[in-house]
């Protein structure tokens, strides 16, 4: 069928609705495959402890297998060390909320989920970052070849407008004085979209990797580049400064964006602009504020979203559903308990350094 794929009956090939009516046995049995594969479907799960494959024993009354292994003996669930370990949540429910997740190709707030999953706002916050999570972890970082569109964008830390329109003092007309005149915001974090394109015309963008960085300047284009884009490959970007160094490393090809949005020869970087058109609509629509504690998550379930738009929703479910049971939790395990996460705020290049860090202040950190 013609037109927009989310029209296709393609893409309703599975609904909550088929997710409502499967028994509490099918939605294990979704899980154990997610897993384990036909391995576990035939009962024989992997044991998270010891690694042995077998027909560990059954406890029918607790969904949990005790390790055959004499030597191990762990009795284990289809959850045990995954994203869901120690879950509270029915099976079904986190089931429901994967599928809630997939059906909101924008994006969905902790609120909206909570609301349609009755639960607390608490348990949807961290499941909807447990997710998030996962999608992160599983990102596939080889470098991207062909033709790449790479572009930036200011999502948060911004200056506020003044509260009166007439300057009467050099604070409240701040918009009118050249950016540099004024600090920097300590949230200023850009996003940078890094997407591998099609090479059939009309079918978008394939793979997608998220950069944070503090300014879009050419050092940090550069670092971006040369770690994720492959030698050889083809790159648009628009005319800002900090992208023209990239000549030096790769074909080049910009767009002035004050005066067109592709080139009579057809150079454009839409794929990276209609990204930013989507990560704007869910920022506005429903995360309000994207802060740079959980920003690179954030862009990476954006990503993700874009990715994965043309498979069907059963595929999707089953993605997600996989990559959830594939590692345990590594920041949010026992979040609300008050457990501290052991995580610093992203930033490419320079992770896990503080923001307060004076070699980083003076490369491009004006505080
Ligand atoms: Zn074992």
């Amino acid at each position: 069928m013609a037109g927009h794929f989310l029209l296709s009956a393609k893409a309703r090939d599975f609904t909550l609705e088929h997710v409502e009516k499967m028994t509490a046995k099918a939605v294990h049995d979704y899980f154990v495959h997610a897993r384990w594969g036909a391995s576990g479907l035939a009962g024989r799960p992997t044991c998270p402890e010891c690694g042995t494959i077998d027909k560990h024993y059954w406890i029918a009354s607790r969904k949990q297998w005790r390790c055959r292994s004499i030597a191990c003996m762990r009795v284990f669930s289809v959850t045990s060390e995954t994203a869901f370990a120690d879950h509270k949540l029915p099976l079904k429910k986190i089931l429901r909320a994967m599928m809630i997740f997939n059906m909101n190709v924008k994006g969905i707030s902790a609120l909206s989920m909570a609301r349609q999953l009755g639960v607390a706002y608490q348990t949807a916050f961290v499941l909807l970052h447990k997710i998030r999570e996962s999608i992160t972890r599983a990102v596939n970082k080889e470098p991207l070849q062909g033709l790449v569109h790479m572009d930036g964008a200011h999502v948060s830390g911004k200056v506020r407008k003044p509260r009166v329109k007439l300057p009467t003092t050099k604070m409240q007309a701040r918009d009118r004085y050249p950016a540099d005149a004024f600090p920097r915001h300590p949230n200023r974090r850009i996003v940078m979209a890094i997407r591998e394109v099609w090479p059939e015309k009309g079918k978008g963008a394939k793979r997608t990797i998220i950069g944070i960085v503090f300014s879009e300047d050419s050092a940090s284009i550069q670092r971006l580049a040369q770690r994720y884009v492959a030698e050889g490959a083809t790159m648009h970007t628009d005319e800002l400064a900090g992208y023209t160094k990239l000549s030096k490393l790769f074909r080049h090809r910009s767009v002035n964006h004050s005066r067109e949005f592709s080139t009579d020869d057809g150079v454009s970087n839409n794929q990276a602009e209609s990204f930013f058109s989507r990560v704007r609509r869910f920022i506005i629509g429903q995360a309000h504020r994207v802060t740079p504690h959980y920003m690179y998550e954030y862009m990476n379930e954006m990503a993700w979203r874009e990715d994965t738009r043309r498979d069907p929703p059963s595929q999707q479910l089953a993605t997600l559903a996989g990559l959830a049971m594939k590692w345990s939790s590594l920041k949010w395990r026992g979040y609300w308990a008050g457990k501290d996460r052991p995580f610093k705020v992203r930033v490419d290049g320079y992770a896990n350094r503080s923001l307060d860090d004076p070699e980083l202040q003076q490369l491009n950190f004006k505080g």
